[in-house]
């Protein structure tokens, strides 16, 4: 039986990037190696870095602009603590959009003073506080761009005097965007381009070397950038299938082409849920996120049955987040349309046999 995927992370990839990756594992190149037990300075390695690096900036639009792309590893969570370790000097104002900038909130208060200048945190992360004050003396303005667990999504970005920095996890890659806009975009790789282990950093390089502070090299993007992403052992596997997957992407026609997918999948998905009474949208409609929607059947007693056929279906990976509960299905590019065309019919069935 075919598997629909909607696992929130670590989540679907293409079925050709897998294969790919399989067959490296196996004998990269033709080499009679693995790509996994190579040295990562062999050439064979570093032309797959140069490549995952050039094609992130290609994709987001951001070559010879001054930025620098990385593959680190620690995951988002990490980033969470790098960011501030690098840029807050003073004060930082950041926005609560979810769990995930509640616990970026929670690493930076250890190097200066936070502000929490937007919060949505008491009305269960449900919409995306807007018409912010946001102060000018700030080192930075923190937000996270899609909330993966509450299903969330920035539509408009907020203007700010100060470097912009953005926790793009969930949705890097998914929708056309002015990127030059932000000064500092981080995405661990397992929601939208890779397996768990490895994390995309864009950066603009004119933002670091600001703070007094002395920064461990392995905390420092300056030294990061300075070795390429190679300044130690890089998560070679997780790169590699990065590449492929970013590849996949541009031979695709780039993000402006999965974006029009991407937002196929989700009206599919959100009409269905408006229209179909057995259930409701946990987020306000405006800031519903394209990649992770969130639902509840307004029934529960029909929660068994309705598990059972999703099941029968095919479906995997449909339950909510342990601390919200419910139904969450993620979107992430490589996910067909098909797979959601499924869900929604298993959805309208319900409605018929209830
Ligand atoms: C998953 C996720 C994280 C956490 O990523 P790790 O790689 O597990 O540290 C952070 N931010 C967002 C938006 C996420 O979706």
């Amino acid at each position: 039986m075919k598997i629909h995927n909607f696992s929130a992370g670590p989540s679907i990839l293409p079925k050709e990037v897998l294969e790919k990756a399989s067959q490296a594992v196996l004998n990269f190149n033709d080499s009679g190696l693995s790509l996994i037990e190579i040295s990562h300075r062999s050439k064979d390695f570093v032309s797959i870095m140069d490549k995952a690096q050039s094609l992130a900036l290609s994709l987001l639009g951001l070559e010879n602009k001054g930025y620098k792309a990385l593959y680190l590893q620690g995951g988002a969570s990490l980033e969470f603590l790098r960011v501030a370790y690098n840029l807050l000097e003073q004060k930082a104002a950041y926005i609560n959009t979810g769990t995930w900038s509640d616990n970026a909130i929670e690493e930076a208060k250890a190097f200066g003073e936070v502000l929490e200048v937007g919060s949505s945190k008491k009305q269960g992360y449900k919409f995306i506080p807007k018409n912010l004050v946001i102060p000018t003396d700030i080192d930075y303005l923190h937000l996270t761009s899609n909330n993966t667990i509450y299903g969330t999504q920035y539509q408009q970005f907020p203007e700010v005097n100060a470097p912009l920095i953005c926790d793009m996890s969930s949705d890097i890659f998914s929708r056309t965007l002015d990127f030059s806009k932000f000064d500092l975009i981080y995405a661990g790789a397992q929601k939208n381009m890779g397996p768990a282990g490895t994390t995309l950093i864009v950066v603009k390089e004119s933002i670091l070397g600001k703070v007094t502070r002395h920064i461990p090299s392995i905390l420092d993007y300056k030294c990061h950038i300075a070795k390429e992403s190679m300044f130690n052992t890089p998560a070679v596997f997780a790169v590699y299938v990065s590449m492929l997957t970013l590849s996949w992407l541009q031979d695709l026609g780039g993000i402006a082409a999965i974006e029009k997918i991407n937002r196929k999948k989700a009206r599919l998905l959100y009409s269905e849920i408006d229209l179909n009474p057995l259930f409701s949208g946990y987020v306000a409609k405006e800031d519903r996120s394209y990649m992770n929607a969130t639902f509840n059947l307004t029934d529960v007693t029909l929660e068994a049955r309705f598990n059972e056929m999703c099941k029968e279906g095919g479906i995997s990976g449909l339950n909510g987040h342990r601390s919200v509960g419910g139904y969450r299905a993620s979107m992430y590019n490589a996910l067909p349309l098909e797979s959601v065309g499924v869900l929604v019919d298993i959805m309208s069935d319900l409605e018929r046999k209830a």
